[in-house]
């Protein structure tokens, strides 16, 4: 996808605050931090969105669950806890087409999720 911008950022043509990254994830800071942690984890392959998820994307899925356990050891605050966030599509929130999961932390969160 030559428009996407995570795509971009997942081939290194737009810079990024990396905290991880492997052959097919990486992970980096927002830009627009919303929580002491706001961190990015995309895959590097093009998928828009939760859903256009196709059957052979689903082992990469459970990897990206993997890898945000790993980051939440290495960053220091897998004992702490955080939430994880992805927006889907229009009434999700979503801006940037490009599947990305938020990781969200480094402070306490209100018990509701966002409505
Ligand atoms: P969405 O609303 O699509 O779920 O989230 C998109 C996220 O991407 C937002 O939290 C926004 O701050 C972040 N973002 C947008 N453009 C950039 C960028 O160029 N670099 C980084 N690191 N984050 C970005
Ligand atoms: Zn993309």
């Amino acid at each position: 996808m030559e428009d996407c911008l995570f795509c971009k950022i997942a081939k290194g043509e737009i810079p990024s605050q990396k905290v991880f990254e492997n052959d097919e994830i990486l992970a980096f800071k927002d830009i627009n931090p919303i929580a002491p942690i706001h961190i990015l984890v995309i895959p590097k392959k093009h998928i828009t969105s939760l859903a256009h998820i196709q059957k052979e994307d689903e082992e990469l899925i459970g990897r990206i669950y993997g890898a945000i356990n790993t980051i939440s050891e290495e960053q220091g605050f897998k004992q702490d806890g955080y939430r994880v966030i992805v927006n889907c599509g229009k009434n999700g929130g979503q801006e940037v087409m490009h599947l990305h999961f938020h990781i969200i932390g480094g402070k306490k969160l209100g018990t509701k999720i966002a409505t």
